[in-house]
């Protein structure tokens, strides 16, 4: 079995990786996947409840001032 993170050759203690380094590698890199899928999520659930009910009737009161 080989290191997926540099190839090679992994040491019992530090399964499936050969050294601390390279299993802390593969932990942040999962970690930081993991954060930016949980940002984004959060901010597409802010963008859906953002909706304002708020009246558009500027168009209505330019036209009464015109006559
Ligand atoms: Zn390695």
């Amino acid at each position: 079995m080989t290191c997926p993170i540099c190839r090679r050759p992994t040491t019992e203690v530090y399964k499936p990786f050969c050294s601390m380094r390279c299993a802390n590698i593969d932990l942040s890199r999962w970690f930081d996947g993991t954060y930016t899928i949980a940002l984004s999520a959060t901010e597409d659930a802010e963008g859906d409840g953002g909706t304002d009910n708020a009246l558009p009737s500027d168009g209505d009161e330019s036209d009464t001032t015109n006559w």
